[in-house]
């Protein structure tokens, strides 16, 4: 899944994007509500973890602008304290669950599995296209044309977080963050290692390469 996770302590913001991640999810994080709602406006993640207070705009008013705005994103809020005031605001912003602080991972995931569930409204995104390019993210199928792909868990993420970002220059550091996640050990040129295994696999062979480099700025995919 992709999941936007509006966090200001960094650490914690760290921690749950190494735990979404090593779940083989694509995480994205903000650092304040402001960009957090910019992020979520764009309605291409499958859930939000939102913390509720936060510099610019507290969680509560990130989400009721969301739902304003009209994205049924699902949104689990994370509270501070275990205060019924909090919890009811938040669900009255139109949150889906909540969260109190401190949780155990476990617990996070299990919260966020049963919020891709049963949110009646939200379909999540299935496919992903990128000109003859396929992913189907439930079957975790990728074609190209007629042609089956297979691929490691590693080389689907990437390849799904460059999708969702089609014609995008993507910088490596920002592909580390999202793939591998902040805290990772991967050497700097894990991207360039996995993007050439891609090639390989993806672009070989046809006459037009989707996966690009962009000189001295990153990667995109492009049809
Ligand atoms: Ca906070």
């Amino acid at each position: 899944m992709h999941i936007l996770v509006v966090e200001d302590e960094p650490r914690l913001a760290r921690l749950i994007q190494q735990a979404l991640t090593r779940e083989h999810h694509v995480v994205e994080v903000a650092n304040d509500g402001e960009q957090g709602l910019d992020l979520a406006a764009s309605g291409s993640f499958d859930l939000v973890v939102l913390d509720i207070m936060l510099p610019k705009k507290d969680g509560i008013e990130v989400c009721k602008t969301m739902r304003e705005l009209g994205v049924k994103t699902p949104v689990l809020m994370l509270t501070a304290k275990d205060t019924v005031t909090d919890k009811v605001r938040g669900l009255d912003a139109g949150a889906d669950d909540y969260l109190t602080k401190p949780f155990a991972l476990e617990e996070l995931h299990a919260r966020l599995r049963a919020l891709a569930r049963r949110s009646p409204e939200f379909e999540p995104v299935e496919t992903l296209q990128v000109g003859d390019l396929v992913m189907n993210r439930t079957s975790r199928e990728v074609m190209r044309g007629n042609k089956p792909i297979e691929l490691t868990a590693k080389e689907f993420a990437l390849l799904e977080f460059l999708m969702r970002h089609p014609n995008q220059v993507l910088s490596r550091d920002r592909i580390i963050e999202n793939v591998w996640g902040y805290e990772s050990d991967a050497p700097p040129n894990v991207v360039d290692i996995y993007i050439h295994f891609l090639r390989r696999k993806i672009d070989h062979g046809h006459s037009k390469a989707l996966i690009q480099s962009v000189r001295g700025l990153g990667y995109k995919i492009q049809e």
